[in-house]
C-alpha cells in the first residue's frame, strides 16, 4: 500500500525514538514544539521499555498531552548473553529488537488514520525505518539526539569502520579538523563486530535516502561543523541538515522542588549526575566520595551503581561505603531514586555540574548556563565533551579517560571541583551561551526558523 500526502489536510507526523532516556527525551520535547502547530502527532514507541524512567515519562507524557496519539510497538525480546564477552548494553541491544520488528512498524503506520504525511525517527533506527517509508512513500526525517560533531561521525564511519585498526592517531574527516581516535567509544575502534558498530555503519549509510536531519543543536554552539555537514563535504548527497536545538525542556519535567535546595546560597551547590545508561564502579563512588568530603562545597549527587534503573536496589550506604556516608550526608544530599534533572539545574542554588555529557545533559546545563566539570564514561560524550571546553561552557581533563577504565582519585576530584566552582570567566561564558542558546529557539532564531521552515514544507 502506498500513501500520498494529502495537500488539504493538517500534517500528521509520526515519531518514532528508540531507546533510553537520552532518545525519548528529545522526542518528547520535540512533541512538546510541535503541538502549538496544526499538525497532529502520533507517538510510536517500543514496548516493554528497557528503563522505568521511559515508561513513568512515557505514562506522565499522555496524560499531559492527550492530543498527542500514542501507539506501542510490541517488540519480541531477544537475547543478551551476561556472559561478558558477548554482553552488550541493554539499550544497544533493545535498539536491535526494534530493527528486527520493521514487520510491526509498517503495518501500524499504514493504519493510522488520517493518514501519515511524515515520519521523524529517531537516528539509530534509521536503516529499519527508511525502507519502509519509501514503500509507503512518506518523507522521513531523521532526528539527530546527539551534536552535530557526532552526526558528521556517524555518516561518515561506514567509509573508515574496516581499517579504524590502521588509522594512527586521528581520524580524518573531510572537512573537519582531526579527531582523536581516542575521543570516539572503544565499541567503534574495535576489530570484532558488536551491535553499536554494525548500527552506526548501516544507519549512517542509510541517512542519505533520508529527506533531512533535524539535530538538537545550535548554529552557535556548532556553526563550522553544521556549515561542513551542509556543503557536502563530509558526505555528499546527505540530505539537509538543519539544527532545531537545544529542544528545551517542558513544563511537564518540573516537579516538586526539592526542599533541601531551597535552603541553600545562590550557586553553591554542585550537582552530580552521569546520566541515565551509565554505572559507576564502587571504587570510583568512593573517591567521589572522598573528593566530596574533602571539597567545601556542598553537592547534590545523583547516586547510581546499575546501567538499568529497574535493577537498582542497593541502599546508598551500600553503594558509596559505610566509613564515608555519614560525613557525606553532612555535606550534601545523595539519592538513588530518579529526579528530574531540569528541576535541579534551572535552581538558582546549584553552581557546578560533575557529567558524563550525554547530549541532554550538555544542552540543558547550556540552557540554565550550568558550569560543566566533564567526565565522559562512554559512547559520544568525549566528542561533547570536546564541544564543553571548546565553547568555554564547562571544564575537560584528558587525563580523567573513559570512566570505568581509570579510577580518577578523590583529592583531584575535589581540586577541579574547586576550579570549576570558583572560574568566574567559565561563569560568564556559560551565561553567554545560554543567552544565544534562548535566541535560537526564540522567534527570529535559527533553531526555531529551522522547525517552522520543515513544518510549512510538510503543510
Ligand atoms: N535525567 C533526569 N534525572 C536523572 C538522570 C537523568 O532527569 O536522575 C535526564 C536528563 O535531564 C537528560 C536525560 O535524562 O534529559 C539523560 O540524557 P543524557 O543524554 O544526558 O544522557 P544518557 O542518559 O543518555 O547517557
Amino acid at each position: 500500500m502506498s500513501h500520498s500526502n494529502n495537500p488539504c489536510s493538517r500534517p500528521h507526523i509520526a515519531l518514532i525514538p528508540s531507546s533510553g532516556m537520552g532518545h525519548l527525551t528529545p522526542f518528547l520535547r520535540l512533541a512538546v514544539s510541535l503541538t502549538p502547530h496544526d499538525v497532529q502527532i502520533t507517538l510510536i514507541t517500543a514496548h516493554p521499555t528497557v528503563s522505568l524512567a521511559e515508561s513513568d515519562s512515557l505514562v506522565q507524557f499522555s496524560r499531559a498531552f492527550p492530543q498527542v496519539m500514542h501507539k506501542h510497538m510490541l517488540i519480541p525480546s531477544i537475547s543478551n548473553n551476561s556472559n561478558a564477552k558477548t554482553y552488550e548494553d541493554p539499550f544497544t541491544v533493545q535498539y536491535e529488537a526494534i530493527r528486527r520488528s520493521s514487520h510491526i512498524l509498517s503495518p501500524l503506520l499504514s493504519s493510522l488514520l488520517p493518514p501519515v504525511s511524515a515520519v521523524i525517527t529517531d537516528m539509530s533506527l534509521t536503516s529499519m525505518v527508511v525502507p519502509i517509508t519509501k514503500t509507503l512513500n512518506l518523507p522521513n526525517y531523521i532526528l539527530f539526539t546527539t551534536c552535530a560533531k557526532m552526526l558528521a561521525i556517524y555518516a561518515y564511519y561506514h567509509k573508515i569502520a574496516h581499517n579504524m585498526e590502521t588509522m594512527k592517531d586521528d581520524i580524518p574527516i573531510p572537512g573537519l579538523p582531526p579527531i582523536p581516535k581516542k575521543w570516539l567509544p572503544p565499541l567503534l575502534l574495535s576489530n570484532s563486530n558488536n551491535l553499536l558498530k554494525t548500527h552506526f555503519i548501516e544507519n549512517g549509510e542509510n541517512f542519505v535516502a533520508a529527506n533531512g536531519v533535524l539535530v538538537n543543536t545550535f548554529e552557535e554552539l556548532e556553526k563550522e561543523t553544521l556549515a561542513a555537514l551542509n556543503s557536502g563535504l563530509i558526505v555528499g548527497q546527505l540530505p539537509p541538515v538543519i539544527s532545531i536545538g537545544p529542544l528545551i525542556p517542558s513544563a511537564l519535567e518540573t516537579g516538586e522542588e526539592l526542599a533541601w535546595l531551597n535552603d541553600q546560597p545562590c550557586s553553591s551547590v554542585l550537582y552530580i549526575c552521569f546520566g541515565t545508561r551509565a554505572a559507576i564502579s564502587r571504587d570510583q563512588m568512593r573517591e567521589i566520595g572522598i573528593g566530596m568530603v574533602k571539597s567545601e562545597y556542598k553537592f547534590l549527587w545523583v547516586v547510581k551503581g546499575k546501567q538499568v534503573d529497574r535493577e537498582d536496589e542497593d541502599e546508598l550506604q551500600d553503594i558509596v561505603g559505610h566509613s564515608i556516608f555519614s560525613e557525606l550526608k553532612q555535606r550534601g544530599l545523595l539519592v538513588n531514586k530518579w529526579i528530574k534533572q531540569e528541576q535541579i539545574l534551572s535552581h538558582r542554588a546549584i553552581g557546578g555540574f560533575i557529567s558524563h555529557c550525554g547530549w541532554n545533559s550538555v544542552t540543558e546545563a547550556v540552557w540554565y548556563s550550568i558550569p560543566i566539570l566533564a567526565w565522559p564514561q562512554n559512547a559520544d560524550q568525549k566528542i561533547n565533551a570536546d564541544l564543553v571546553r571548546k565553547n568555554m561552557v564547562g571544564k575537560w581533563d584528558e587525563s580523567w579517560g573513559w570512566g570505568g577504565r581509570e579510577l580518577v582519585d578523590g583529592t583531584e576530584i575535589a581540586q577541579k571541583v574547586e576550579e570549576m566552582m570558583e572560574d568566574k570567566l567559565l561563569r560568564g561564558t556559560a551565561e553567554k551561551m545560554r543567552n544565544k542558546a534562548r535566541l535560537a529557539v526564540g522567534l527570529e532564531g535559527s533553531s526555531h526558523k529551522g522547525l517552522t521552515k520543515l513544518i510549512h514544507s510538510l503543510s
